[in-house]
C-alpha cells in the first residue's frame, strides 16, 4: 500500500475548508491545510463577519437621530472612520486566532503558502511537495474585476475594509447584495453612493416587491442609483476617478467593483489533475461534492453552486463525515435562506411570486406591508414588506420574503417552517406574539 504524508490535504483554509479539515482530524485523519492570505477566508477576513460590524456601525446615524423622538438628549455627535475601521479589524483579528486554535486543537498541519496540485497525490505548497491520499479543494471564490481600460483604479470588496479614509462621493458599480449593502453602510456614514449597474434592476433574485421596496427606501434616503449604464472605462483624476460611460460620465472619489465573484481556479494546477470544470468555470462536482477525479473533491463558492458560508461549511462537514467518519450524508441545496443586509435588511427562502407562478400555476399570495411601531414613533416614514407565497393546491407555504427591520433576524426561524412545507392553515393557528413585528407573519388574511 502506498503511502503518503497525508490521509487529505486541503487547499483554502476558508468556511468549507477549516470545517472539513476539523471535522476529517476530528475523525482521526492525518490532515493539512494550505491557505495563500489569512485563515478564516473571506467570510471572517473580508466577508460576513466585517461587513456586518459596518451595518451595525453605521445604523448608529439614524438611531442617533430617532433616539431624540424618544426623549434622549443628545450631545454633539460625530463620528471617527478609523475607530470603527480598527475596531473591526481588530474582531478579525481575534476570530482569525480562534480558526488558527480549532486546527491546531484538531491537529491540522498548516501550510501557510499558496498550493498547487502537480498531480492527483502531490500538491506543491510553498516551498515543499507533499503527498496526500485525497485533495480537498475549497478554494473560494475572489471579486471580479471587468476587463477595461483604467479598471485597477477601482478597489473591491477585499480593499473596502482598509480604507485610510472615507471618500466624499463614491461610485458602487453591481446590482447585487454587496453592492446594495456597501451602499447602505457607506451613505449611512455620510459618503454621497452612487449604485451605478449595467442591468436595469437591483437584487434580481430576490422578490419583485421587495427589490422595489428596497428601491424607494434607498432613494428617499438619498442613495443615486443609475441603471442601463454602458461601463467603457475608468480614468484617474486629480481628486479621483472618472467612469466613462456611454453618455456622461460619472465622477467620485472613490469607485467599488461589486460586480460579482468568480471561483478560485487560477494557478491551482487543475489541468495537471485533469480536474473538469462546468460552463461557469467553476469546479464540476456530484451531489457528494466529488470531481470527476476519484480522490478529489471540491466545496464552498469554487463550485458555484450555492455562494453563501453556512453552505460552504456544510458540503465540507458532508464531505468529512462521508469520506472519513463513516456517516455518508449529503447537502440538500434547496430552500437555502438569504439575507441582504441592506438598510433596511431584505431576507428571503423558497420560492419568490414569479417563481411560484411559473413552477406551481396557481398560487395565493398574502402581505404585510406596514409601518414599524418603532418608526411611527420616530417619524421615519419606512413601510415594512413581508410576503407569503403559498401553493393554492396544497396551502403548503413556498416562499417567505421580507423587507424590514431585523428581518434576516426573523426569517431564520421562518425558514424552518418552510423548509418543513407547513401550511398556511399551520400560520394561522399560531397565536400572535404581540407586540412584535414578526407577528404579521401569523396575522395575514
Ligand atoms: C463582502 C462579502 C460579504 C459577504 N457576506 C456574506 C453573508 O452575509 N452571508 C453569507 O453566507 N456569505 C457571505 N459572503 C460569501 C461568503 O464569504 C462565501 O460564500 C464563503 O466565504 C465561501 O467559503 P469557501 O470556503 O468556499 O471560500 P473562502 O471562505 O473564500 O475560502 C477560500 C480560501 O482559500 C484561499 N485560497 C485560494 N486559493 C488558494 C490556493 N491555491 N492555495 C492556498 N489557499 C488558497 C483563499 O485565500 C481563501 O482564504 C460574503 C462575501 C463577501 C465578499
Amino acid at each position: 500500500m502506498t503511502t503518503y504524508d497525508h490521509d487529505l490535504f486541503v487547499i483554502g483554509a476558508g468556511s468549507g475548508g477549516v470545517r472539513a479539515a476539523r471535522i476529517a482530524g476530528g475523525h482521526g485523519a492525518r490532515v493539512a491545510i494550505a491557505e495563500e492570505h489569512r485563515v478564516g477566508g473571506t467570510c471572517v477576513i473580508r466577508g460576513c463577519v466585517p461587513k456586518k460590524l459596518l451595518v451595525y456601525g453605521s445604523h448608529f446615524a439614524e438611531d442617533l437621530v430617532d433616539a431624540r423622538r424618544f426623549g434622549w438628549t443628545l450631545g454633539d455627535k460625530g463620528f471617527d472612520w478609523a475607530t470603527l475601521r480598527d475596531n473591526v479589524l481588530a474582531e478579525v483579528d481575534r476570530l482569525n486566532g480562534i480558526y488558527h486554535t480549532t486546527l491546531d486543537s484538531h491537529s491540522v498541519t498548516l501550510f501557510g503558502a499558496h498550493a498547487t496540485i502537480l498531480d492527483a497525490h502531490t500538491v506543491r505548497v510553498g516551498d515543499a511537495t507533499v503527498t496526500t491520499d485525497k485533495i480537498l479543494i475549497a478554494t473560494g471564490a475572489r471579486p471580479l474585476v471587468p476587463d477595461l481600460p483604467g479598471a485597477e483604479y477601482g478597489i473591491t470588496s477585499n480593499e473596502v475594509f482598509h480604507l485610510d479614509h472615507l471618500p466624499k462621493k463614491l461610485i458602487i458599480a453591481g446590482g447585487g447584495y454587496i453592492a446594495n449593502e456597501f451602499a447602505g453602510v457607506f451613505h449611512e456614514l455620510g459618503v454621497h453612493v452612487t449604485l451605478v449597474n449595467r442591468g436595469d434592476t437591483i437584487l434580481r433574485q430576490y422578490d419583485q416587491a421587495l427589490r422595489d421596496r428596497l428601491l424607494q427606501i434607498s432613494m428617499t434616503k438619498g442613495i443615486k442609483f443609475e441603471f442601463n449604464v454602458d461601463f467603457k472605462g475608468v480614468e484617474q483624476t486629480n481628486t479621483g476617478i472618472r467612469v466613462l460611460t456611454g453618455g456622461e460620465p460619472l465622477e467620485a472619489d472613490l469607485l467599488l467593483w461589486a460586480i460579482g465573484r468568480r471561483p478560485n481556479i487560477e494557478g491551482l494546477g487543475l489541468d495537471a489533475a485533469g480536474v473538469a470544470l462546468n460552463d461557469a468555470h467553476a469546479i464540476a462536482v456530484d451531489a457528494d461534492s466529488r470531481t470527476n477525479i476519484d480522490n478529489i473533491w471540491a466545496v464552498g463558492d469554487v463550485t458555484d453552486r450555492v455562494q453563501l458560508t453556512p453552505v460552504a461549511i456544510r458540503e465540507g462537514h458532508a464531505f468529512a463525515d462521508s469520506i472519513f467518519g463513516n456517516k455518508p450524508w449529503t447537502v440538500d441545496h434547496g430552500c437555502i435562506p438569504s439575507a441582504v443586509f441592506s438598510n433596511p435588511p431584505i431576507a428571503s427562502v423558497g420560492l419568490t411570486e414569479a417563481e411560484a407562478r411559473n413552477k406551481l400555476g396557481t398560487v395565493k399570495v398574502f402581505t404585510s406591508d406596514f409601518r414599524p411601531m418603532r418608526n411611527v414613533l420616530a417619524g421615519r416614514n419606512e413601510r415594512s414588506l413581508y410576503k407569503l407565497v403559498v401553493d393554492a393546491a396544497t396551502d403548503v407555504v413556498v416562499g417567505a420574503h421580507m423587507i424590514g427591520p431585523d428581518a434576516p433576524e426573523i426569517l431564520q426561524a421562518l425558514a424552518i417552517a418552510v423548509k418543513a412545507k407547513l401550511t398556511k392553515a399551520a400560520f394561522d393557528e399560531t397565536v400572535a406574539l404581540h407586540p412584535t413585528m414578526a407577528e404579521e407573519l401569523v396575522l395575514m388574511r
